[in-house]
Formats: structure tokens, C-alpha cells, sequence
């Protein structure tokens, strides 16, 4: 990987936030309380190896503001977790959180390991030993966390376990991303794929293009690119390439169809990463092309949904005219160079920490089912997400365009705003 050592996350976040709160002209107090976070944890998590050893490891929880409610955002299992990197990405999450007007704050956890290298039953330590070490400062009232990098349902099971045997009481709300059936929601899967669409499609609807009169390219067929495509199909629209990662070849491919790619039918072609067999695809009719070529696309929306750093210097000037929206599934896709040329070229961009709030949004209501201990349809956890998603969406688009802002510009100063508010309701600052 190209990413450089000196690399801040937090010092990138930092910058962020303090080119808007100069925009906003906030008070000294409200920039020094927001620019970091409120409280920190870090912690040792002692663990008896399966070979007899005892190996103790780091593990950090960052609850960077909570004035609008608890603190919410994914634990991360990773062997290069650094405290920085959590920091950044709780500090993310408040703004997310803000956008969509749910009532939580930011908040992010991790713990120092590679869960390759660890059986299950040290993974079960690692999660008991991080729920024990933050049991006083986490529960459904004050921090929620749930799954991210490299955990999943069942870890989020053994830390809710193990708050629980300690409050001495069940509380589901402590932990989102359960599976369903044992407090999780329906809709989740489908929820942040299904919410890049809800903006799509009222982004459309500002400019007066019908669904089915328009054709888009997606980056990576994974959770969030499937659902995605699938409701942009319902909605009439055509996608006409997909990308997804060769992990055999160590490098992407993009699956071109000019007719419109069949969901269904790649799927079966799909392994559980979300990457597509070359071989297989080709038999289907599919050109397979180099990993760019889903950028090179002739088509109406580029919807990167697969990593950080795609839409960058170099790929930007690969964009083809047709190209009226840019909807960030992914987190981070787009570089600061690379939007200077999507402003040049007027293409409208929905930023990522809108576009793919519909996860977050549905963890929400993971929380509030949990709390209530009462569980909706699937029809109406999906309605809730789509009324969330789309007035979350026009207030951005309305100041974008009242102001004559971008909308990456305009969805932060609308969740700095929200946060600063709260702070001051509250007499912090
Ligand atoms: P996933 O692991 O299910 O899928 C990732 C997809 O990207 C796979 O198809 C993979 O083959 C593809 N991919 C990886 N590297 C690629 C490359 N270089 N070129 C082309 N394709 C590549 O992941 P996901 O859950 O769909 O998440 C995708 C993005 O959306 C991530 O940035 C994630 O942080 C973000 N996101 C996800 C959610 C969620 O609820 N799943 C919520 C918010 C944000």
C-alpha cells in the first residue's frame, strides 16, 4: 500500500473541521471543544493464549462528543490501529450522526490484533476483556458501539454478554449490529446501499432527470455496491459496469454489460468479499477491463463503492462528460485534489458522510427496537430510513445551493452547526 508513514487521520480531520469553523465563525471555546475529543480510554486487555502464554493487548475507546446523545461508532480489530486513527474516525462519526439529524454523537473504538492469527476463543477474551475495561462508560444511555473493521455480529454477541452479566440486567441497546433475531434489525443489510440511492434519487429529482432515462457505473460489488444497484434498478436505472478486487491476481477488474449489468446473475459468480469471477463473467457476456475503466464510463453517476483514495488526481481526469453526480457510497473515495476538478467540471457530488449514512441511520433504529425491546417490519424500518435520508439530503442540497457552496462544504457546516448548538444548549461553551 502507497499510503505514507506521516499520514495524521486526526491531524487530516482536524483541518477539516477548522476550515468550516472558521466559515461558521465559531467561538474559540466551541472550536477548542469540538476539534477534540471529549474523553479517551485506552486500556490493556490480558488474554490466556491457546499455547499456555499470556499476551496482553491494546485497546482504545474515543467519545468524541456527545451533546446530541450517546456516542456511537464501530469497534475495529486491526494490527495497525493506532489511537489517532480512532480518534479521526469518532470525530467523523459525530458529523455523520449531525447530518442525518439522528439523535447520537460520535464516538470509535478498536483493539490492537489481528484476528487472522487468533482462534475464536481468544477473540472471545479480546471482546469480554474490552467490554469488562469500558463497562462504567458504555451502555445504551451514554456510548453504543457495533461492528467495523474485521468484527462482526458475534463479537458484538460476547461484549453484550459480558456488559450485561455485569449491569445484572438485559440490555440490547448496549450494542448494535446484532444479528436478527437476537436484537438486530431488519434492513440493515440492505441500509447503506439502499440510502445512496434514496440521494440519488433526489438529486435527480432537483434536476429534473427521470431514473430510467439515466445509466450509472458503480466501484466494487460488496454490501453497500449490491444494494445499491438493486434499488437504482427498481428505480428504472441502468447500471452498466461494476469493479470488484482479484484477490488471486492482486489487483481490480471492471465488468462492463452496455445492456445493464444482471444483479442476480453475478451474484452467482460472487465470492463472500464481493469479488467477481473473471473467467465466469466473461462466459455471461461481460468485458472484462482493467480496474479503471469503471471511471471511464460514458453514464450519467459514478457511485465509488469500495474504498478510500479512488477518485484522486490522476483518475478524476479520466471522468467522462456525461457525468452529472458523483454519489459517494464508499468512505473517503475522493481526494482534496480531485474535488477542485469535480467543482471545475460542475459535477454534483453527495458526499460520503451523507450518501452512506443509511447505515448508521439503521443502527439507530437497531438501538431504539433494542431499548424499546419491540421489533419493526422490514417495510417500515426501510421507510423510517428513507424519510431520514431524504430530508437529510434536501437540507444539505438546500444550503448548498442557497450559498452557492459544495455539498461536501455544505453537509459539514450543517453538522458543525447542529454540534455547536448542542454544546452551547447545553452550557458547555
Ligand atoms: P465490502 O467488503 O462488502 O465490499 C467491498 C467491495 O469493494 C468488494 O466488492 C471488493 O472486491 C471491492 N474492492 C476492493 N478493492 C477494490 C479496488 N481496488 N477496486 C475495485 N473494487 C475493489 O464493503 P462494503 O461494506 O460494501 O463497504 C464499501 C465501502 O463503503 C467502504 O469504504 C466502507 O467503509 C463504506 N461504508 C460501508 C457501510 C456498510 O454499512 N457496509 C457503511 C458506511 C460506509
Amino acid at each position: 500500500m502507497s499510503s505514507s508513514k506521516s499520514f495524521n487521520p486526526f491531524a487530516m480531520a482536524q483541518a477539516q473541521f477548522d476550515k468550516v469553523a472558521e466559515i461558521l465563525g465559531l467561538d474559540e471555546g466551541t472550536k477548542e471543544i469540538l476539534r477534540n475529543p471529549l474523553r479517551e480510554f485506552s486500556f490493556s486487555i490480558p488474554v490466556k493464549m491457546d499455547d499456555g502464554t499470556t499476551k496482553v493487548f491494546r485497546g482504545f475507546r474515543v467519545q468524541h462528543n456527545d451533546a446530541r446523545g450517546p456516542s456511537k461508532g464501530g469497534i475495529r480489530f486491526h494490527p495497525q490501529e493506532t489511537v489517532d486513527t480512532v480518534r479521526a474516525l469518532a470525530m467523523w462519526m459525530t458529523w455523520k450522526c449531525a447530518v442525518v439529524n439522528i439523535p447520537l454523537g460520535g464516538g470509535k473504538g478498536g483493539v490492537i490484533c489481528d484476528p487472522h492469527n487468533l482462534s475464536m476463543k481468544e477473540q472471545e477474551q479480546i471482546c469480554r476483556g474490552w467490554a469488562r475495561q469500558m463497562a462504567k462508560n458504555v451502555g445504551p444511555l451514554n456510548d453504543v458501539p457495533a461492528p467495523d473493521v474485521m468484527t462482526n455480529a458475534q463479537h458484538m454477541l460476547w461484549m453484550l454478554d459480558e456488559f450485561e452479566v455485569i449491569s445484572g440486567g438485559k440490555y440490547p441497546g448496549f450494542i448494535t449490529g446484532k444479528p436478527v433475531g437476537m436484537g438486530g434489525s431488519l434492513g440493515r443489510t440492505e441500509a447503506t446501499g439502499y440510502g445512496v440511492i434514496y440521494t440519488v434519487r433526489e438529486a435527480l429529482k432537483e434536476m429534473g432527470i427521470k431514473p430510467e432515462d439515466t445509466t450509472a457505473s458503480v466501484q466494487g460489488f460488496g454490501n453497500v455496491a449490491q444494494y445499491a444497484i438493486r434499488l437504482y434498478n427498481e428505480l428504472g436505472g441502468k447500471v452498466v459496469a461494476v469493479s470488484s478486487w482479484d484477490n488471486k491476481d492482486q489487483k481490480s477488474y471492471s465488468f462492463i454489460k452496455k445492456e445493464g449489468v444482471n444483479i442476480d446473475e453475478l451474484l452467482k459468480i460472487t465470492d463472500r468479499f464481493g469479488g467477481i469471477d473473471k473467467v465466469k463473467a466473461k462466459d455471461l457476456g461481460y468485458s472484462v477491463e482493467d480496474g479503471n475503466a469503471w471511471i471511464q464510463q460514458e453514464v450519467d453517476i459514478l457511485i465509488p463503492a469500495a474504498l478510500e483514495n479512488q477518485v484522486n488526481a490522476e483518475t478524476v481526469t479520466l471522468i467522462k462528460d456525461t457525468v452529472k453526480i458523483v454519489a459517494e457510497g464508499a468512505n473517503g473515495p475522493t481526494t482534496p485534489d480531485a474535488d477542485k476538478v469535480l467543482i471545475e467540471k460542475g459535477i454534483f457530488v453527495i458526499p460520503d458522510f451523507l450518501a452512506n449514512a443509511g447505515g448508521v441511520t439503521c443502527s439507530y433504529f437497531e438501538q431504539v427496537q433494542s431499548n424499546m425491546n419491540y421489533y419493526w417490519e422490514k417495510e417500515e424500518v426501510l421507510e423510517k430510513l428513507d424519510q431520514k435520508m431524504t430530508s437529510a439530503y434536501l437540507a444539505v442540497s438546500e444550503l448548498a445551493r442557497k450559498k452557492n457552496i459544495f455539498m461536501r462544504d455544505a453537509a459539514y457546516m450543517i453538522s458543525i452547526q447542529r454540534v455547536a448548538e448542542a454544546c452551547k444548549d447545553r452550557g458547555w461553551v
